[in-house]
């Protein structure tokens, strides 16, 4: 938060009425890219119109209530039961079990947390915890280990970007390595790292492992049913512990909103936190949170019985024909290259011949949001959403002429900042 920002506001003495807080918010959201404009590349997950009222209506419904204390609010603890529930399911764990978190970060927590602790009782003489992660890795696993007291190494890719080195990922492995970690897919470049071949290395070691489908846990098991060829990445693949997938990514509930699923109840008992000494009692909670809100719960709840199996699959599988075909496109034009292997709505396309920031600030001046990466510099495309009907064309028209664009020299770089969020 910007200091100024905190210098100039004080609380009001008299509040304002409902109706000035309402234009005074609506003023304020006038800079902001408008919520569903998908030319502007509006980071935000939504299947339809309908599934966002549903999705408003459970959590209006419920926001009120406090899911901390299950005791008086039963339907909550149901509602995130049966949410877990489904999950294991789709991830093909039967015996599973697992939380609802606040989001893919604390999700990626508790698998680091729960790994640490396991490791600390199976392997005691561990005094240095150790992760190891490709390079691709989200920042959370480096947050977690920052602060949760873990070392990790972040491990180098092929040459081309198109998959972690193997060699690497097993060369970086030591005796103090407490946790292993794949990404299906990983969000730089959309691929999906070969979790069977990393997994069994920590079987090897008796150590967890962790997926993280934070972007994927909900992508993937339908792009598989629609009869998309997708690598194994869940709990099918002997050795994978645990699985981390926002919900409120494409699984469309609302911001707010993620799980961590583990294969058994022998590896998720280290997550959760009991607490006896203090004067009121026993306080336990599966994950960092204590009060949380109960119409993400609830949202959650009703975006997956309102899409459904169907609804999912159908949403994916228009989400990945329209990024194939964009893909398509772009490998068409010689200057670009689309990064290694992408099998879901997520990519990354460079250029070995142009400036490919050039190129991005020529789809701006078309009106287009464009989203860049640092190492290689390149243009990161996320089919955030999809509606009907929708045509890659539009797109590829533009990125041709912002290539001629860029190669006639018409055009130079206006901004070179690449990142995830800044
Ligand atoms: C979004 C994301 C995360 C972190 O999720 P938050 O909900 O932003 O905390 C982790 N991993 C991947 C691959 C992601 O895309």
């Amino acid at each position: 938060m910007h200091s100024s920002t905190i210098r100039d506001a004080v609380l009001p003495e008299i509040g304002l009425s409902a109706g000035e807080i309402r234009e005074a918010i609506a003023a304020m959201k006038n800079d902001d890219v408008p919520v569903f404009d998908a030319k502007k590349g509006s980071p935000v997950y939504f299947a339809s119109e309908e599934q966002i009222a549903v999705v408003r209506d459970a959590y209006m419904g419920t926001f009120a209530e406090n899911p901390l204390y299950t005791k008086y609010f039963p339907s909550l603890k149901r509602m995130e039961g049966e949410v877990m529930g489904m999950i294991v399911n789709m991830l093909n764990a039967p015996d599973g079990a697992g939380s609802l978190t606040s989001g893919g970060t604390e999700s990626i927590f508790m698998g680091v947390k729960a790994a640490r602790d396991r490791a600390r009782l199976e392997h005691p003489e561990i005094t240095e915890p150790e992760i190891v992660a490709p390079f691709t890795a989200h920042p959370a696993f480096s947050k977690a280990a920052h602060y949760l007291g873990l070392r990790i190494t972040r491990t180098a890719l092929l040459p081309d970007h198109s998959a972690p080195d193997l060699d690497a990922y097993r060369a970086a492995i030591g005796p103090n390595t407490v946790l292993l970690v794949g990404s299906a897919p990983e969000y730089p470049f959309g691929t999906i790292d070969p979790i069977p071949e990393m997994a069994a290395l920590a079987l090897e070691r008796n150590i967890n492992f962790h997926t993280d489908g934070c972007l994927g846990g909900f992508l993937l098991p339908f792009a598989e049913q629609a009869g998309f060829d997708i690598p194994p990445w869940d709990f099918r693949v002997p050795g994978v512990s645990s699985i981390s997938l926002d919900v409120h990514k494409f699984g469309y509930a609302a911001r707010g909103t993620s799980a961590i699923a583990w294969r058994n109840e022998d590896l998720y008992q280290y997550q959760p936190y009991e607490f006896n000494e203090w004067p009121s009692g026993g306080y336990a909670t599966p994950s960092i949170t204590g009060t949380k809100p109960p119409g993400a719960v609830a949202a959650a709840w009703a975006v997956m019985h309102f899409l459904g199996a169907k609804g999912y699959r159908d949403t994916v599988d228009r989400s990945i024909r329209y990024t194939r075909k964009l893909i398509e496109g772009i490998r068409a034009i010689p200057e670009l290259q689309v990064i290694g292997d992408p099998r879901a709505a997520i990519f990354s396309y460079m250029s070995d011949s142009l400036d490919i920031f050039a190129v991005a600030t020529a789809m701006e001046r078309r009106g287009w949001g464009m989203a860049r990466g640092a190492t290689p510099p390149a243009i990161h495309v996320m089919q955030f959403n999809n509606q009907e009907g929708a045509s890659p064309e539009p797109y590829l028209v533009d990125l041709r002429a912002a290539v001629d664009d860029v190669k006639a020299g018409r055009i130079t770089r206006e901004s070179a900042a690449a990142g995830y969020n800044t």
